[in-house]
């Protein structure tokens, strides 16, 4: 080796020494920064727009008397992001495809649950978890087959394959499963052939304590696998909107408790917990609903808030939505510059139980006056009064009103046909729903859609490695991002080859 070739060599060398050397401390750093106690908290239809209006709403009830807004506890996380949204075969996705993406880090097709655009399964962080020790948890408001949580254990072309979703969730082996219950657990919508077994049945086979009553929840201890059916259910089997909840009904943020009680150990867990009536509130465009939901969202939020001040270095807290619904957006023509969040308080019940008393109604074959009465009880809305009173109907809010309420009694509008129809009342009672637009634009909010929405959603975390979900990325990152926290294999991995 001459001089020249020495020192070359030496070069090389001091270059691998500091490469093997920077791999060595990065190394360290990831180890010291993984997370073992993993949240990921899902506000469904949580867009900016819906976050935000909680805040408004939260500032009107703390008195404010200048524009402000008091945070949402999940928005004052350290880490914030952007996140993008669509699916594989639209720029606005639904809550399968938007499932699939966060759980297994691929884009899907709208309604695909844990299967690629080809429909070919791929394995979720929550199994991948579950592999590796990690004790799991899935939580939702809405029916435990619902879109968001079966995009965690389930792998089916499409999210209406209901009964073969629940009959996935008994054998996912997870340990925690809480809040509505099973939309079709005999298999009657099933195109299966053969004699099905009850989806609870077979939770019951697969060793889980399958609890429906409030005294059983709270009896539940760690070492059983759970699964805990809300006795407190309202429409299609999810749990009540929470404004609709009574004093004593289980909420999300008990459920997340439970979760945290019965997942905590040694080796880590991970625990999803969906808000998913803020969706279905927006679909119906009514705001105070989805604003109440979101705030129970944010109890729940707490609850992990909580746990991690505790185990500061070891746990992760990861909140997003999964699109946003209904174009909602915070200003309206009519009110210009205007905001009044107070205004919503008029309100005291969710569209659907409103619903309800209105169907008893209906039975009655009332006048449009006693529904006028209900509506002045229930949305604080007036037939008349002082014209300076804002909640006193103008007489155009009037005239649609009326024209609802003569639609409603017609019957038949979930189906309709009429375009002009839909825009009006989007399949909705269509009764119900104008009140709340009524409501909702003298707040000064308004809604341009049934739907969800392709807008970007905001994503916060705090914790081990949270800096990872700071900037502009899209939701199949959000897998990676948690995979690689988790010390997990930080890539798509098809089932097919997983074993
Ligand atoms: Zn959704």
């Amino acid at each position: 080796m001459d001089c020249r070739n020495r020192k070359q060599f030496l070069a090389r060398l001091l270059l691998a020494l500091a490469v093997a050397g920077g791999v060595l401390v990065l190394g360290s750093t990831e180890a010291m920064a993984k997370a073992k106690y993993v949240f990921l908290f899902i506000g469904d239809g949580m867009g900016l727009p819906q976050s935000n209006a909680a805040e408004m709403y939260k500032a009107s009830l703390a008195g404010f008397d200048k524009p402000g807004i008091v945070k949402l506890n999940f928005n004052e996380f350290p880490a914030q992001g952007m996140t993008t949204t669509y699916s594989i075969d639209s720029l606005i996705t639904d809550s399968a495809a938007a499932g699939t993406a966060m759980a297994s880090g691929v884009k899907t097709t709208n309604a695909g649950v844990g299967v690629d655009g080809r429909n070919k399964p791929v394995k979720t962080i929550a199994e991948m978890a579950r592999d590796a020790g990690y004790k799991v948890g899935i939580v939702s408001s809405v029916s435990l087959d619902h879109a968001t949580p079966a995009a965690f254990y389930a792998h089916q072309p499409t999210r209406k394959n209901m009964y073969e979703i629940s009959m996935e969730l008994s054998k996912s082996g997870f340990d925690y499963f809480a809040g509505g219950g099973l939309v079709d657990p005999e298999g009657k919508k099933s195109k299966m052939q053969g004699e099905k077994v009850n989806a609870i049945e077979a939770a019951r086979k697969a060793g889980y304590a399958v609890v429906n009553d409030v005294a059983g929840f709270k009896a539940l201890k760690p070492g059983q696998k759970a699964m805990f059916i809300n006795p407190r259910l309202q429409d299609s089997q999810a749990m009540a909107y929470a404004m609709d909840n009574a004093h004593g009904d289980v909420t999300l943020a008990d459920l997340t408790a439970k979760g945290i009680e019965l997942l905590d150990n040694k080796k880590g867990f991970f625990m999803m917990v969906e808000g998913g009536k803020i969706d279905w509130a927006c679909h119906a465009n009514d705001a105070l609903a989805s604003i109440k939901d979101t705030l129970a969202f944010e109890d729940a939020v707490a609850k992990a808030i909580a746990f991690y001040k505790k185990h500061p270095k070891d746990t992760l807290i990861i909140v997003t939505g999964d699109h946003e619904t209904g174009g909602l957006t915070l200003g309206f023509a009519g009110t210009k510059y205007e905001s009044h969040f107070s205004r919503l308080n008029g309100q005291k019940v969710s569209y659907v139980a409103f619903d309800e008393k209105f169907e008893a109604l209906k039975k009655t074959n009332p006048r449009f006056e006693q529904a006028m009465a209900m509506v002045e009880q229930d949305f604080g809305l007036k037939a008349t009064g002082d014209a300076k009173d804002p909640m006193v109907l103008k007489d155009y809010e009037m005239a649609s009103l009326k024209d609802a309420f003569a639609r409603t009694l017609a019957g038949d509008y979930e189906k309709s046909k009429n375009d002009q129809e839909y825009l009006l009342y989007g399949g909705y009672n269509p009764f119900s729903v104008t009140v709340t637009h009524i409501l909702n634009q003298k707040a000064g909010l308004a809604w341009t859609s049934y739907s969800h929405t392709g807008v970007p959603v905001l994503t916060t975390a705090i914790g081990a490695g949270s800096e990872k979900f700071n900037g502009f990325y899209d939701n199949t990152d959000l897998f990676l991002k948690m995979t690689e926290n988790m010390g997990l294999k930080s890539k798509i991995i098809y089932l097919s080859q997983a074993n």
